[in-house]
């Protein structure tokens, strides 16, 4: 599941500020109070509203809401602003964190853990391999998918406990039902041990593989593997410029394409290697809404985020999610580029309408959505 915060809206008239460009000169320091503390934080300025609330990133990657009642004070200096490398992330990563966490570096990502070695170890490796993936599917086809900036951030936890105590303060009490989560606000992942067998493994010597064979065995282990790719592929997409943050995105296709990457594969050594396999739980779960599925389902799902975002309607809302994902991208992929092209667009904490989703829909997808949704239950009907 992800944490998609509520916040659209929340600056009104937004008045765009650059926020990729190579070289951002200037500081911005921001000072305000909130439920009584006054907090000021530094870095560069992405979105400045009208009415001078603002969102501010620091050099963590951590993004700040901040509303013009809240801003006791602010100014900018000339000093340049620079994201944190690795070892910055490591120290500000440890300094938080007790002393029962290390921290391991992968090319792309850096990660804080105190699970075993071994267990951040396959984390790391699943982590690259998704990257490669997610490169090697979507780069060289004109869409902005470029190297990230600064490794990306992973939490991994030994215990349930640990990660809840960590996340409740974003995920309030749906922390209870998420297994992990990416965060638009810390631009962080987090998980914790679904299957619980890392812990006995803590202190003790034991081989990479044997250890990994162990967890892999487990039955929760193709729900592990596949939330760990879930929200890894949302935190690189929001991190290669595929996706802004923030930006108003249809959730069904910010689920969709976590979940088209997703599809476990027990039989490879890591448990992943490969986006687009057939998500049999999802493709399941699809024929089964099927049974009793509107004319209009394709419409409502791109309209609007409800079905998605309603724990109700969730399970068949990511359903269809993925199954209209993997057709797009199957049957679709000419006209489904350039619409993820149109999408990467959209910029940070600007309403997307019901009636702007439909028609850019209708632009690369066709007038005809009701042409458009038999083709695509024809595919879905054969894909096994
Ligand atoms: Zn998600």
């Amino acid at each position: 599941m992800p944490n998609w915060n509520k916040n659209i809206g929340l600056l009104s008239l937004v008045i765009i500020v650059s926020l990729f460009s190579e070289k951002v000169y200037g500081i911005d320091h921001v000072t305000f109070r909130r439920g009584g503390t006054t907090t000021t934080v530094s870095g560069k300025t992405v979105v400045e509203a009208e009415d001078g609330g603002q969102m501010v990133m620091t050099a963590n990657g951590h993004y700040w809401l901040i509303t013009a009642e809240e801003i006791i004070d602010s100014y900018s200096d000339e000093a340049t602003f620079k994201l944190y490398d690795s070892k910055e992330l490591e120290k500000e990563l440890l300094s938080e964190f007790s002393d029962k966490y290390r921290v391991t570096h992968t090319d792309h990502f850096v990660i804080c853990h105190n699970t075993t070695d071994h267990y951040a170890k396959w984390c790391g490796l699943l982590f690259e391999s998704l990257y490669e993936e997610y490169y090697k599917l979507l780069g060289g086809k004109g869409l902005k998918v470029d190297d990230v900036e600064t490794p990306m951030v992973v939490l991994l936890f030994n215990s349930k406990m640990e990660y809840e105590r960590y996340s409740r303060a974003e995920l309030g009490d749906a922390t209870d039902n998420i297994i992990g989560f990416y965060s638009q606000k810390t631009n962080r992942i987090a998980f914790y041990d679904l299957t619980g067998v890392d812990k006995e493994y803590l202190g003790k010597k034991v081989k990479f593989r044997t250890q990994i064979r162990h967890i892999l065995k487990q039955p929760q282990a193709e729900r592990l593997v596949a939330t760990l790719i879930h929200e890894a592929t949302h935190q690189i997409i929001l991190n290669s410029g595929l996706q802004k943050r923030y930006a108003d995105i249809p959730l069904w296709i910010a689920e969709g394409l976590a979940v088209y990457f997703e599809s476990p594969n027990m039989r490879k050594t890591n448990g992943w290697n490969t986006p687009g396999r057939v998500n049999r739980s999802r493709l399941i779960q699809f024929r089964q809404y099927g049974k009793n599925r509107p004319a209009n389902s394709v419409e409502t799902l791109i309209q609007n985020n409800t079905r998605c975002a309603n724990s109700e309607t969730a399970a068949d809302a990511y359903a269809e999610a993925w199954a209209l994902t993997h057709y797009l991208f199957k049957k679709r992929e000419k006209d489904f580029i350039p619409y993820l092209k149109e999408l990467s667009k959209r910029e940070p904490l600007v309403e997307y309408t019901k009636q702007e989703r439909l028609d850019d829909f209708r632009k690369y997808f066709g007038d005809e959505l009701d042409k458009f949704d038999k083709s695509f239950l024809r595919y879905v009907s054969r894909l096994r």
